[in-house]
């Protein structure tokens, strides 16, 4: 099939952008690297009179690293994320997560304001935002706010975004000293979304587990922070973990959905799976055995 027509927009500007969204309503859209919103309006899932291409607008991309925290443009690829040396050593987790997004095609046109702004809980950067506390930086007619991850994913498919708003970076803040991080996946092939997914973030000292964060793929609406074990380990020696205990208090209130593929319960069996290796994993890198 293909799309319905429609006028193609390229703002230089974030500015620009802003202002012709402004003038569309619910006729327009942001268009970033259209490895999500392409194939839904070729299969006419989705139809906008307006198409706003976000690839000419100035100031979108880059990767920088400022006070205790690094800052991504909202146009910068699945590709260059997990290509980035800074990323590799401030926020290890995204570019272990950009290796289970899809295939190197869409990698290469996929963007992290696009993979953010799309709000699909099967996805890993969400969960990644979610995880380590992200901010996004959203642009309106208004001016600029931030928003933390915590509040951006509204349920599957739509975040705080307004029709008028562009997402222009996010913010990760950077974990120092002893830390460890793992990205798990269950998924039926290499590069297809995950049927369920772990990513987990962990920093010791003194021997104990100073500060932990656990968030899930693909296990509801939206990405979800599995708190409660996360306070069940946070403050434990590694030796003194029961990790078949916290991976059981990590699924607990998980509402996962079945689909043509798995069961709500099978999949929340995996994610249990998955916690314990995830923990395992970032434990051993965190005490220097990764
Ligand atoms: P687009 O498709 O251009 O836009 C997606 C949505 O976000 C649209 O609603 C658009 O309006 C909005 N948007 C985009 N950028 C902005 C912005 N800056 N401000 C405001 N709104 C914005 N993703 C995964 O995470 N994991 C996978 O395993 C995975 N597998 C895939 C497999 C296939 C075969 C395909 C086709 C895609 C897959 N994807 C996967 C999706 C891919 O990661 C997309 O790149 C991503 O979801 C959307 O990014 P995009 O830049 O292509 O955005």
């Amino acid at each position: 099939m293909k799309a319905a027509r429609f006028a193609y927009h390229s703002p230089q500007s974030v500015d620009e952008a802003i202002g012709l969204l402004r003038q569309f309503g619910d006729e327009g859209k942001v268009l970033a690297g259209g490895q999500s919103l392409i194939p839904l309006l070729a299969l006419r899932l989705a139809r906008f009179e307006n198409l706003v291409d976000l690839r000419r607008a100035a100031g979108l991309t880059g990767i920088t690293q400022e006070d205790g925290e690094v800052r991504i443009g909202a146009m910068t690829t699945h590709t260059a994320v997990h290509r980035s040396e800074i990323l590799a050593t401030a926020v290890p987790l995204l570019p272990r997560a950009a290796a289970f997004v899809g295939h190197p095609a869409i990698r290469n046109r996929g963007t992290i304001g696009g993979a953010l702004a799309h709000a699909d809980p099967a996805a890993e950067f969400p969960a990644v935002a979610l995880a380590l506390d992200a901010e996004l930086e959203v642009a309106g007619p208004a001016g600029t706010r931030r928003v933390p991850a915590r509040s951006f994913f509204i349920s599957t498919y739509i975040s705080a975004l307004e029709s008028d708003e562009v997402l222009v970076a996010v913010r990760f803040p950077t974990w120092t000293g002893d830390c460890g991080f793992a990205v798990k996946e269950y998924a039926r092939r290499r590069g297809d979304y995950a049927m369920a997914g772990v990513v987990c973030a962990v920093q010791l000292r003194d021997e104990r587990i100073e500060r932990s964060s656990i968030a899930f793929i693909g296990l509801g609406g939206t990405p979800v922070r599995a708190a409660a074990a996360e306070v069940l380990i946070t403050g434990t020696a590694p030796g003194d973990l029961d990790l078949a205990e916290v991976a059981r208090a990590a699924v607990e209130g998980l509402e996962a959905a079945d689909d043509m593929h798995v069961t709500a319960r099978q999949r929340t069996r995996m994610a249990q799976a998955l916690v314990r290796h995830a923990l395992d994993d970032a434990i051993a890198e965190a005490a220097g055995h990764g």
